[in-house]
């Protein structure tokens, strides 16, 4: 869990699992499907779908009956409540992406788990905590609601699967805003929009997917124009490395910022 393949954080944390958007390229529930047969104890077995806390355990899940399983209810959302000290033993600041086998802001999130989250953060702030949801307005609702903690280590990004979709919840906000093209399903033309993020990052697809879709060059051309453009940083995945050669670039905004 600590050491990750993600290349744009240091590390991942997952203190919430499982998801109920259904997309069909996700890695964490095919991960979730491979690794993570339910071996629960009758009592955890009688929560209620599809909240599940899990309130005892270790930091690795070894739950029961001497057995270790990271995912006992599966891809269900699943809230490892004795994994959220887990930031305040890393000694040393990382950039953590907080969430990669979950979307934290899905609507189905309790918010007494999203609190506690940023509560866990707040307990650790020499780390950076990036946010990805494919839910914006619910980071929106909860900012309108005054329960979006503003820190200057706490970024919230939107994944975006198509150009249409909304990514401005943080217009007239402090807060940084950032976006995740990955996986790139289709061109995403030259990004007109009134609010630009800090920072976009881009990728494709990737793992075995009948019909994985392979981006083309001037996909990610027209991207990097139009951030080029408004001076947003742009970080490409190691899965265009390739595709894009010689203007192949990863850049962090906290580092090219003034
Ligand atoms: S939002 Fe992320 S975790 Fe949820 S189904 Fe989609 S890819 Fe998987």
């Amino acid at each position: 869990m600590y050491k990750t393949k993600i290349d744009w954080c240091d590390s991942s944390w997952n203190p919430v699992t499982g998801c109920l958007h259904g997309c069909e390229y996700c890695y964490a529930r095919r991960h979730v499907n491979r690794f993570g047969k339910a071996t629960m104890d009758d009592d955890l077995r009688e929560l209620d779908e599809p909240y599940r806390d899990l309130v005892t355990g270790t930091e690795c899940g070894e739950i029961a009956r001497g057995r270790i399983n990271h995912y006992p209810f599966g891809f269900a959302p699943t809230f490892h409540r004795y994994r959220l000290g887990i930031p305040a033993k890393w000694s040393e600041p990382r950039t953590i992406f907080v969430g990669s086998m979950t979307d934290l802001f899905g609507s189905w999130v309790p918010d007494e788990w999203i609190q506690d989250v940023f509560t866990a953060c707040a307990a650790a702030p020499w780390h950076r905590y990036l946010f990805l949801t494919k839910n914006p307005m619910r980071i929106r609702e909860l900012y309108s609601a005054k329960a979006l903690p503003y820190a200057d280590n706490f970024w919230f990004g939107s994944t975006l699967t198509s150009p249409d979709d909304n990514f401005t919840w943080f217009r007239d906000t402090p807060y940084h805003g950032f976006v995740s093209i990955e996986p790139i399903l289709e061109p995403f033309g030259e990004m007109e929009t009134e609010y630009w993020p800090e920072w976009v990052i881009v990728g494709a697809e990737t793992g075995p997917r009948k019909n994985k879709v392979v981006p083309e060059k001037w996909w990610i051309d027209e991207i990097v124009e139009a951030c080029a453009e408004k001076k947003v940083a742009v970080f490409m995945k190691s899965s265009i490395r390739d595709l894009m050669g010689s203007d192949f670039k990863q850049e962090y905004p906290w580092e090219v910022r003034p």
